[in-house]
């Protein structure tokens, strides 16, 4: 995914998002608050589809947007609209997804820790298919299908035991992490799966983590799923798709991640010949470069050896910087003028609560308004309370319009469901 193409840029000095200049968004809504470009959506989901395309006909993959990079409605909905299924990770993302409209038919659901409860209303939906993590698992699959009477096509997700070269938190397919079987017990699992009842394991399901920027450690992943496809064929198991995982990197500050018709060919490469209807499940590299976090500045603190620009956003309203030390650009909203060196931080009180680090900005005072970049992926859906602060406004953009697709929250909102016990009354 290329920036270049971003729809949030600046014109005359001013920074827009598509034909929206994000102070009047700003001045509807309040900040922080959370801002996508329903064309740069488009673009992105576009993107994966004719690279994909280019290699294989549009009836041999699913395209599964994977909801948990940022599952608000409108988003869900306007992916859907393109011809998107979903990837879901817990039972609530199955009510956005089915909310926002989304064929039980093209929905997968993935994770390794899915109750009773979620797997029964899955079941009862008819969802494409269910991503398998253990043995007991698969046994809880075919005692819920037994008892609604259905039949549920599974995959099974191993883990290849290959690393993806990406930060640890977001790692998922190495030998020590808690993802998926162990790629070499796979097939006593398909064994064991034939044996169970209403229960038919069709498909492969591999993914490694997420932020990879290099297409190697994916191809290292598919080649031994295709070896396993192979295998199980062989043993006389009727494997007819393959699961790939979640998509590519993207750039949030100098990364360069693989080109998209690289990777289509790649997968033609490595999966094409086995026959199978293929399904990835890009999350990231369709919100991410999609989003920002616009902020205020509450004022500047000079300290004594650096100048400490506090937003009103923070590491509630966005975590990845504390969590996994990532890069957010800031663009002030007026772009040029004077410089000045920042370490930009939030009111939260934790360390932790600082975006950037010893960064040049165009000179700032309280009031002015910035955007956090590349925010639309893991950044409203991770959000917290934390500090009893609100979540955030949540706003599309499309052409010159934007609309508020989710209501911020109030402190009212927040303190209404707490209770003093009678005893301390
Ligand atoms: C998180 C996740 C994805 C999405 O990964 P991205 O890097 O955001 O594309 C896809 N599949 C599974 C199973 C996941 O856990």
């Amino acid at each position: 995914m290329n920036t270049k193409s971003n729809t949030t840029q600046y014109k005359n000095g001013r920074l827009f998002m598509e034909n929206v200049d994000l102070a009047a968004v700003a001045e509807k809504v309040g900040t922080p608050a959370y801002v996508y470009s329903a064309g740069q959506l488009e673009a992105n989901f576009n993107a994966y589809r004719h690279a994909l395309s280019s290699v294989m006909s549009e009836k041999d993959f699913t395209l599964c947007y994977a909801c948990k990079a940022n599952s608000n409605l409108a988003v869900l909905s306007l992916l859907k609209n393109l011809g998107a299924g979903a990837d879901i990770v817990s039972g609530g993302e199955l009510a956005r997804a089915i909310a926002a409209g989304v064929k039980p038919g093209k929905i997968v659901y993935s994770g390794v820790g899915k109750s009773e409860e979620e797997l029964t209303e899955a079941i009862r939906r008819n969802i494409f298919q269910i991503n398998v993590e253990s043995e007991p698992e698969l046994e809880l699959i075919s005692k819920i299908a037994v008892k609604l009477k259905k039949q549920v096509t599974v995959s099974i997700r191993v883990n290849p035991n290959v690393d993806a070269k990406t930060h640890a938190k977001i790692t998922t397919g190495k030998k020590e992490n808690k993802f998926g079987i162990d790629i070499k017990k796979a097939p006593a699992l398909y064994a064991r799966a034939k044996k169970l009842k209403n229960i038919h394991a069709a498909g492969v399901a591999v993914h490694i983590g997420s932020q990879l920027t290099s297409l190697a450690p994916f191809r290292r992943a598919y080649v031994r799923v295709a070896e396993l496809v192979k295998t199980l064929r062989r043993q006389g198991h009727d494997i007819s798709r393959v699961d790939l995982g979640g998509g590519l990197g993207i750039t949030y500050k100098d990364e360069t991640p693989p080109d998209l018709y690289l990777y289509a060919l790649m997968i033609r490469d490595v999966i094409t010949p086995l026959g199978v209807h293929i399904v990835l499940e890009p999350g990231r590299s369709i919100v991410g470069d999609a989003g920002v976090l616009l902020s205020r500045v509450v004022n500047i603190k000079h300290g004594d050896a650096k100048k400490f620009l506090i937003l009103d956003a923070a590491m509630n309203d966005l975590m990845r910087p504390s969590l996994y030390d990532a890069y957010h650009a800031v663009l002030p909203h007026r772009e040029k003028g004077k410089k000045a060196v920042y370490d930009v931080v939030g009111p939260v009180c934790e360390t932790g609560d600082t975006f950037l680090t010893n960064e040049t900005l165009t000179e700032l005072k309280a009031g002015d308004l910035v955007a956090i970049m590349t925010a639309g992926a893991y950044g409203a859906v991770m959000s917290s309370n934390y500090n009893t602060r609100p979540l955030a406004a949540e706003v599309m953009v499309k052409g010159k319009s934007f609309e508020l697709v989710r209501k911020p929250q109030t402190v009212q909102d927040l303190v209404k469901n707490d209770r003093i016990p009678a005893w301390l009354k």
